[in-house]
């Protein structure tokens, strides 16, 4: 992947030409900035900037042999490590899912990842295994680089096992370089954290995401601007939902709000059973998609601008709703799908916890 080919993000672009340019390259460094403005995209280029043999004032070179490695994910002496599922899970065991992920979409978000791993339900990690087998790799002597770097997405999912790896990002062998591409600052340890250098990417502006849509899948202007305003900055969801027109989680999400509303308990409880086999990413990913769709609302209460990142199906809902909801009741359902994220990602059984809400949200619009 070639600076050329990413996003928006000249600022931070600029930062890492003049870095590449410099004779000191700090060993540790910590892409972070919101999902889908391309983090990893961004570690993906300067690892191949780092390893190119003709770098030039834009950046690789995209001819030489180190190139054509690096933009196949398949150099030697750039390692990778993110979240899989299970105990002892290595990175290097889904290399081929993670080369095709890469390819498609590196916009995209972990849990269009975990899916594409058959997560189903269940949680990604970075274990102590993997901790184990990083240690491992770059022990090892430099194959054919310059460098020998370890690009890890998502430092996050270490949780506390990221101890283990704080020597080796302190001190870590000659010429080595970690590359982490994060999201949520709040979520890597502070130990890790105070050991990097921060690069901070920014949120895409909806003229670049429209822009990159235009390049990256010929779409046309006005097409390219309405995804871009629905996918607010996040250019993996703008590659998604130019890739799937139909989105489901807005279907399901308004289907739900209705049965809600009616409050039937037989037609409730069956929703919740079929929802319930959707797999704790798709649930959580679809109560996101909620908390989008109740902020969107609450705009267009405080402000009746209908300027909205909705569709119009999904507008003419929130017009509807905002009818005979106030500022307070939104309150109360976006505090009430946040606790849902919190218990799904603890493991709470779905089908009690979403019958539960539904019937808390049935009470909240007819109180
Ligand atoms: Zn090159």
């Amino acid at each position: 992947m070639q600076f050329d080919d990413l996003i928006g993000q000249e600022r931070t672009k600029h930062f890492l030409l003049q870095l590449a340019a410099g004779d000191r390259i700090p060993h540790a460094l910590l892409f972070l900035g919101p999902t889908g403005s391309g983090n990893l995209a961004l570690a993906l280029a300067f690892a191949q900037l780092l390893q190119c043999e003709n770098p030039g004032p834009r950046g690789a070179c995209g001819q030489c042999n180190a190139c054509h490695k690096s933009a196949a994910f398949v150099h030697p002496d750039i390692h990778f490590s993110f979240p899989s599922v299970g105990a002892n899970a290595v990175s290097t065991n889904y290399l081929k899912e993670w080369r095709a992920f890469l390819e498609n979409n590196p916009y995209s978000d972990v849990n269009a990842w975990l899916q594409q791993l058959g997560a189903d339900n269940k949680q990604g990690n970075i274990t102590k295994d993997e901790c184990n087998a990083i240690i491992k790799k770059l022990s090892l002597a430099i194959f054919e680089g310059k460098y020998k770097i370890l690009l890890m997405w998502l430092p996050e999912y270490l949780g506390k096992e990221g101890n283990r790896l704080l020597k080796l990002i302190e001190e870590p062998p000659e010429q080595t370089i970690f590359l982490l591409a994060a999201e949520n600052q709040e979520a890597i340890l502070n130990t890790i954290l105070s050991r990097c250098q921060l690069v901070k990417t920014d949120l895409l502006s909806d003229e670049e995401v429209a822009w990159g849509l235009q390049q990256r899948r010929g779409l046309d202007a006005t097409r390219a601007r309405q995804v871009a305003f629905l996918a607010g900055g996040d250019f993996g969801i703008a590659l998604g939902l130019a890739d799937n027109p139909e989105n489901d989680d807005a279907h399901l999400l308004l289907d739900w709000l209705r049965k809600c509303w009616r409050g039937h308990p037989v037609e409730l409880v069956k929703w919740t059973e079929n929802f319930a086999q959707l797999g704790r990413e798709n649930q959580k990913q679809f109560l996101q998609y909620g908390l989008h769709f109740l902020r969107e609302m609450l705009f267009l209460l405080t402000t009746r601008d209908t300027n909205l990142r909705l569709r119009p199906e999904e507008l003419s809902t929130a017009q509807n709703m905002a009818k005979v909801l106030d500022f307070d009741k939104i309150a109360q359902l976006v505090s009430l799908l946040n606790d849902n994220i919190y218990y799904i990602e603890r493991n709470a059984n779905p089908k009690t916890l979403f019958l539960d809400t539904s019937i808390s949200m049935h009470s909240i619009f007819k109180s």
